[in-house]
């Protein structure tokens, strides 16, 4: 039981550390940047359409005005010769009204000519994100695969080890595990204890020997449950 234990540990811990899980993450908090930008970027695009539709609709509101008053002097509806060097003041400032105003809508084009390439250039990032999460994520289900299939195998085999077992050596054995770095349980071998790998005294190792096989003995040392084995040197 604690091979299976050890064993199920270790595919747990390699389960855990696979490279493609530094990778993901590394991968989902740039896809959390792209998409934080390119909602930024979608609203300042929004923002200069709207800022673009009004200077567009100003020119064309002083354009408007411009041809009125034209119309109005070409049909010679305006005569008075005061009216006519009016109407000719307000023409020249409705010229320069209408050249600053198209040098808004210029810059405001410019703006979000950028804007949108921004937004275009995060979008092509943002597949290139994904399609990469996707490929780490395919690997590391793959390489995990056959870790996942053993660690289901270790998992039966280790059920049905416990099986049987009284209930107080499982609860010691639990509770050993808990604080022996997980390993509860370790082999006699050539008389030292594997768990922490001390040379058992001779009359320790003396009382062990004629202790029942069924009788749990425990490492003076370091307290685990020693297990007899053949290669015990008793
Ligand atoms: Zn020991």
């Amino acid at each position: 039981m604690q091979e299976l234990d050890s064993r199920i540990d270790q595919l747990r811990h390699q389960l855990a550390s696979l490279p493609e899980h530094a990778q993901i993450a590394g991968l989902q908090a740039e896809h959390t940047r792209l998409v934080d930008q390119a909602r930024d970027a979608r609203i300042l695009v929004d923002d200069l359409n709207r800022e673009q539709r009004k200077a567009d609709a100003d020119v064309e509101q002083v354009k408007a005005r411009r041809e009125r008053d034209r119309s109005r002097m070409d049909q010679g509806l305006v005569t008075n010769p005061k009216d006519l060097e009016r109407m000719g003041h307000e023409l020249e400032s409705l010229e320069r009204r209408i050249s600053s105003l198209e040098d808004v809508e210029i810059e405001v084009m410019e703006k979000l000519e950028e804007a949108q390439g921004t937004l275009d250039s995060t979008a092509v990032e943002l597949t290139a994100i994904e399609q990469q999460l996707t490929d780490a994520t395919t690997a590391r289900d793959a390489r995990a695969v056959a870790s996942n299939e053993e660690l289901a195998r270790a998992a039966a085999d280790r059920a049905t080890a416990a099986e049987g077992l009284p209930d107080d050596l499982v609860a010691l054995y639990d509770k050993l595990r808990l604080s022996k770095q997980g390993v509860a349980a370790a082999p006699l071998r050539a008389r030292r204890c594997s768990g922490c790998q001390m040379t058992i005294n001779p009359s320790d190792l003396a009382v062990i020997a004629k202790a029942p096989s069924d009788e749990v003995v425990r490492c003076e040392e370091c307290s685990r449950i020693l297990v007899r084995t053949s290669e015990s040197g008793l």
